[in-house]
């Protein structure tokens, strides 16, 4: 965790007294890192001499503070809306039409507040050009900047002679390469409706050569484009630049090697019921693959677009920054996760523990929350909460003394963490989480990071069970000063925080 984060959790009696008022589960903002993150991404920028968007990916948290704080940021930080619900919120954040990228699949009322409003069209298909072509030309709309969404590199690749079938991942969202041609012939036919103004990818991997592999794809794309008359100027990589959760490589290292130890038997089982995230036992060898996020990322967000930029493309041989600097192109990012890195954490009331089974030592925690609240699970991020003990640490209630923690207290004690539902499937950990002494009724559990899709993404209503509240926090002197998320503006009044 870096500073205001980690500053964040140490603020123990604030968060206890945020969670006594606005209950649990409860989540916390810190609008000025998702502006400084963006500043981070803005850098690698200048050190490639590259122009173009960092655009938000809105779907990765609900908040409006972080949105509105982000359209405070200069016309280079703009916002990827994938509904009529985020593109109508983006706009009522303080973002116009021209730093709005609309993506993902679009219906009719989506495609036509996103031309109305001048927002670029990233293009999911051959249909949805025709749609949004439609809808321009009865509404009598002004020519509406598009890109176009592709996907299935792989076959390009083999068309190009190179004999080996190399791999892109499966998507269902974008036109296949070797079906562009007939867009491009699309694109010319709606030429009075929108204007083709660049090629997009979004995969959803890890691999830093499979994305130069794409990219350099787009660029030949745009190229052939061009050598038919059009003038296209962008390529938009998408998301998936990644957070690091872990920090010590061999701790995530330690703990993946247990979970595979744990799966054949031969160490004690470090989930519930055995549960090993995808991985089984064949025989005596481990089968499946983890979902698991990868906990440790040696580099993630800005920095992980910094390497993408700087490897040689396989066809071209230079280096993707040189290709879009060469074919003056601009370059369009779509961060999420990323972006909202260190963003905040969300917080769980202790309602009960109990021994989890007979002599196993192990307990379960029930939490004033239930695992949509927090998804990490759901996302395979591994993260342990930590503890803040009511009364401060080592105390509890009437501030208890240190050392004095109760029932299997002295050291760390295994938990396993549930939900708040009448619903087995219930749980917020699947697997063993060790906790530095055994937490009490009313202690709260902080989970730490969650402001990507952690947060609110899968949150619903199930048993009428209370949405977390959000709040936007900001560091004032020596204290903390809070707001309802939806209160939040980018605004320094004179002698006050931003409020
Ligand atoms: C989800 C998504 C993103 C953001 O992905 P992250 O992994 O959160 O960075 C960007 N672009 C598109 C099209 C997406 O679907």
């Amino acid at each position: 965790m870096e500073p205001p984060l980690a500053s964040l959790l140490r603020a123990e009696s604030f968060l206890h007294s945020l969670a006594d008022a606005l209950g649990s589960p409860l989540n916390v903002l810190l609008p000025e890192v998702v502006a400084e993150n963006a500043a981070r991404f803005r850098a690698v920028y200048r050190r490639h001499r590259l122009a173009g968007r960092v655009y938000f990916a809105h779907k990765a948290n609900r908040s409006a503070a972080l949105v509105r704080r982000l359209a405070a940021e200069d016309a280079a930080v703009g916002v990827d809306v994938a509904s009529l619900g985020e593109l109508r919120h983006a706009l009522s954040c303080g973002f116009t039409g021209e730093r709005i990228m609309a993506t993902g699949p679009k219906d009719a009322e989506f495609l036509w507040l996103a031309a109305r409003v001048g927002a670029t069209v990233n293009l999911d298909s051959p249909g949805e050009l025709e749609r949004l072509s439609g809808l321009v030309r009865t509404h009598g709309l002004g020519r509406v900047a598009v890109l176009v969404r592709l996907s299935r590199f792989e076959s390009a690749a083999a068309h190009g002679g190179a004999g080996t079938r190399l791999l892109s991942r499966r998507s269902r969202f974008g036109t296949p390469l070797r079906d562009a041609g007939e867009l491009v012939a699309a694109l010319e036919r709606h030429a009075d409706a929108v204007e083709l103004t660049g090629a997009a990818y979004h995969l959803d991997t890890t691999g830093l050569e499979e994305k130069v592999r794409a990219l350099e794809q787009c660029v030949l794309f745009l190229d052939e484009c061009r050598a038919r008359g059009l003038a296209p100027r962008a390529v938009d990589i998408g998301g998936g630049f990644g957070a690091g959760y872990v920090a010590d490589a061999g701790e995530w290292e330690r703990w993946t090697t247990a979970l595979s130890e744990a799966v054949l038997g031969v160490r004690p089982p470090l989930t519930w019921r055995g549960h090993g995230y995808g991985l089984r036992n064949e025989g005596g060898t481990v089968r499946g693959t983890a979902a698991l996020y990868p906990g440790h990322r040696p580099v993630a967000g800005p920095g992980y677009l910094d390497e993408l930029l700087s490897l040689p493309a396989p066809v071209l041989g230079r280096p993707p920054a040189t290709l879009l600097l060469e074919h003056l192109h601009d370059l369009h990012v779509e961060p999420g996760r990323s972006l909202v890195d260190q963003c905040g954490l969300s917080l769980a009331r202790v309602l009960d523990v109990r021994p989890a089974d007979a002599d196993s030592g192990r307990y379960l925690v029930r939490l004033g929350m239930n695992a949509g609240d927090v998804s990490l699970e759901e996302h395979g991020v591994l993260v342990d909460p930590v503890l803040l003990p009511r009364g401060g640490p080592g105390g509890n209630g009437a501030g208890g003394e240190s050392g004095e923690s109760g029932e299997g207290g002295e050291g760390p004690v295994g938990v396993f963490l549930a939900g708040n539902l009448c619903l087995e499937a219930d749980l917020i950990t699947r697997r063993l989480v060790f906790l530095p002494r055994l937490p009490r009724a009313g202690d709260l559990l902080a989970f730490a990071n969650t402001a990507g899709y952690a947060m609110d993404f899968h949150a619903h209503r199930a048993q009428r069970q209370p949405l977390a509240r959000t709040v936007a926090v900001e560091r004032e002197g020596g204290s903390w000063r809070w707001r309802p998320d939806e209160d939040y503006w980018p605004i320094t009044h004179p002698g006050g925080m931003s409020a």
